[in-house]
This record gives structure tokens, C-alpha cells and sequence, in this order.
């Protein structure tokens, strides 16, 4: 096929994104040969069912021999351990990448087990769904999202080019930052969203004088979109947290202090700043949706629903 970049693409890990940039890969046709591992034969046992691999390996070691592109898509926490496993195995000049949720963490796990003349490029795609596993994939799931690479200041240039190149036929954007400013930027607008979800979805969970049933049944003033989030993998989130410390510590210093100034405002009914505050943050809305990371679908765009959130 005439759009082909890579023979053979390696997935470690077949689950939301693994099997997103499967779908993706094959809708463009950029790739003669998928494979993929995981340590769960189900998982590889559906795989292959669903035509997500053409073969699917039980170690990371057997899926990466002879492919040009290594994509990483298990949870942070297990990279180092992979990409140890992977280093005797790996192509001469082939690509590695990854899809991880933080970076600074990922490249110093694995830039010391990539060999002399393959290429280690750290990525993360901005998509995804509170779903998992190797049904949980789509092909659009990329489409006008953007990927952030962090490439290393002395990565090979023709190489960070193919990779922004093959996200672009996934459907991303792609921007180029530094790992440490990936991660401020995403602790702020994923990581510290997903905890206060968390959070808020236990804090009703514990309430005493309200049921549990109840909490459920009127879930629909906002609280349902709070567990819709709370939904997503917490081995992920774990390893996320565990390697994002930093930057999401003083993300939620700032957001503790605003919290603050909320709860004055409330206490001493000050309407005027709860207004302007909240007006600020209505605007926020709207440039997510110019920016086509939305739409202006009512009721957050749920389909067949007439119930809205308030
Ligand atoms: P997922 O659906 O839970 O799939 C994870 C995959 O990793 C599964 O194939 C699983 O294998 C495998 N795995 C789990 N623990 C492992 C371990 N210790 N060693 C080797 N393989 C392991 O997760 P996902 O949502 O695709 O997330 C994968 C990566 O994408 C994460 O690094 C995450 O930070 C990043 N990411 C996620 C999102 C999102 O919204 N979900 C968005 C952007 C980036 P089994 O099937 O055998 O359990």
C-alpha cells in the first residue's frame, strides 16, 4: 500500500490506546503488519478476534523484534521494567514512542535502556474515554485532538518529523514541547480534574445523611458527569499521580487558595464576586469549544436524552 511508513508497528499494551491507534493506523493504512503483547490471554485472545493485531505475544521481548515503530500503551508505572525487557530486542533505527499521561517521568525510565541508533521519542496523545480495554477503541478517537512529542534536544530530526507525520494521519495536531512542560500544562487540565473528580465522587459516597440511592437518582445536576470521569482506569491514574508529583502538588495549591476564595464569597454572600467569577469561567467554555476540543451540543451533546444537567 502507497501510504505505508512502517512494515511492522509494535503495541505494548492493546488497550483504549492501543487498540484507538490500531483502528487509526488501519483506517489511514499506514502500516503492513500490526502486532501487539500483553500479558493477559483474553486480552490477546480478543485482539486477535477483533483484528487489532495480526499476532499477539505474551512478552513485549517477542512483539518488538523487527518493528520499525514501538508504541508504548500500558500504564507509566510499567514502562522502565518494559523498556528493559524490549533494549536487546529492539530494530536498529527503528522508532520507540509512547502514549503516557506524563512525560518528565517516562523519558528518564526509559532514555537509559534505548540502544545507540534507535530512537526514542516520548508522546501523549489529548484523547480518550473513561472506557478500557481492547474493545474500548475507535478510529476517530485521535481525529482533531491534539498528541504532544517531547523529543529529547538531541533526538534525530527526521525521525520526530515521522512521528508527527504518523500522528497527523491518526488525525491529530501535533504540538512539540519539553517533558516538564507537558506536565505542568496536562496537571492542570487532566490530572487535577480527573482527582477532584475522584474526590467528589467519594466525599458523596461517604455522605451519611443522604443515600446512596438518592445520590444516583438526582445525579443528573451535575454529579453525573463528575462520575463519568471518576470511571477511568485507577491503575492508570495511580501511576499518573505517583510520577506527576510536582506539578500537580502546585497545581492544587492554586487551587485550594481559589477554592478559598469561593468559599469567603459564599460565607459572606458576596454575590458580585461569585458572579464575575463564575462569568470568567463561563467564557473559559466557550474558547474550548472554538477551539473544536467540544461541541456546543446541549447537555454536553448526550444523545436521545432530553434530562440536562443544572
Ligand atoms: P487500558 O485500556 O487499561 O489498557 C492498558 C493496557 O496495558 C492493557 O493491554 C493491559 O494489559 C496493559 N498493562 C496493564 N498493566 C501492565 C503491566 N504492568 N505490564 C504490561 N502491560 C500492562 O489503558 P489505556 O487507557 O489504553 O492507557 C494506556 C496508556 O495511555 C497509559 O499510559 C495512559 O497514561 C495513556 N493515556 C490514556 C488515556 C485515557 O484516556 N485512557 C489518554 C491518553 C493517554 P491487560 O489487557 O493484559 O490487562
Amino acid at each position: 500500500m502507497s501510504g505505508i511508513m512502517f512494515k511492522r508497528v509494535a503495541l505494548i499494551g492493546i488497550g483504549l490506546i492501543g487498540s484507538s491507534i490500531s483502528h487509526a493506523i488501519r483506517r489511514a493504512g499506514l502500516a503492513g503488519e500490526i502486532v501487539g503483547s500483553s500479558s493477559t490471554a483474553a486480552t490477546r485472545e480478543k485482539a486477535v478476534e477483533l483484528g487489532l493485531v495480526s499476532r499477539a505475544y505474551e512478552t513485549a521481548a517477542e512483539a518488538v523484534k523487527d518493528a520499525d515503530l514501538v508504541v508504548l500503551c500500558t500504564p507509566i508505572g510499567a514502562y522502565g521494567k518494559i523498556a528493559e525487557e524490549i533494549r536487546p530486542h529492539l530494530k536498529p533505527g527503528a522508532i520507540v514512542t509512547d502514549v503516557g499521561s506524563v512525560k518528565a517521568s517516562v523519558v528518564r525510565d526509559i532514555v537509559p535502556h534505548i540502544p545507540e541508533g534507535v530512537h526514542f521519542i516520548a508522546g501523549h496523545p489529548i484523547a480518550g474515554t473513561e472506557q478500557s480495554g481492547p474493545e474500548a477503541g475507535f478510529a476517530e478517537l485521535f481525529d482533531g485532538r491534539w498528541c504532544i512529542l517531547t523529543p529529547e534536544p538531541e533526538a534525530d530530526r527526521l525521525a520526530v518529523a515521522r512521528l508527527e507525520d504518523f500522528w497527523r494521519k491518526l488525525g491529530s495536531q501535533v504540538e512539540i514541547m519539553t517533558p516538564e512542560h507537558h506536565d505542568m500544562v496536562l496537571a492542570i487540565t487532566s490530572h487535577v480534574p480527573h482527582l477532584i473528580a475522584f474526590n467528589i465522587v467519594n466525599t458523596a459516597a461517604h455522605l451519611e445523611r443522604v443515600t446512596d440511592s438518592e445520590v444516583i437518582k438526582f445525579s443528573a445536576g451535575g454529579f453525573r458527569d463528575f462520575t463519568r470521569i471518576a470511571a477511568s482506569d485507577p491503575v492508570m491514574w495511580r501511576d499518573v499521580f505517583l510520577n506527576n508529583k510536582d506539578a500537580v502538588l502546585e497545581m492544587l495549591g492554586r487551587f485550594s487558595e481559589d477554592l478559598v476564595t469561593l468559599q469567603r464569597a459564599i460565607r459572606f454572600g458576596d454575590g458580585e464576586t461569585l458572579e464575575r467569577l463564575f462569568t470568567a469561567a463561563r467564557a473559559v467554555r466557550r474558547g474550548v469549544i472554538q477551539a473544536g476540543q467540544d461541541t456546543n451540543d446541549p447537555d454536553f451533546g448526550r444523545r436521545g436524552k432530553t434530562d440536562k444537567a443544572s
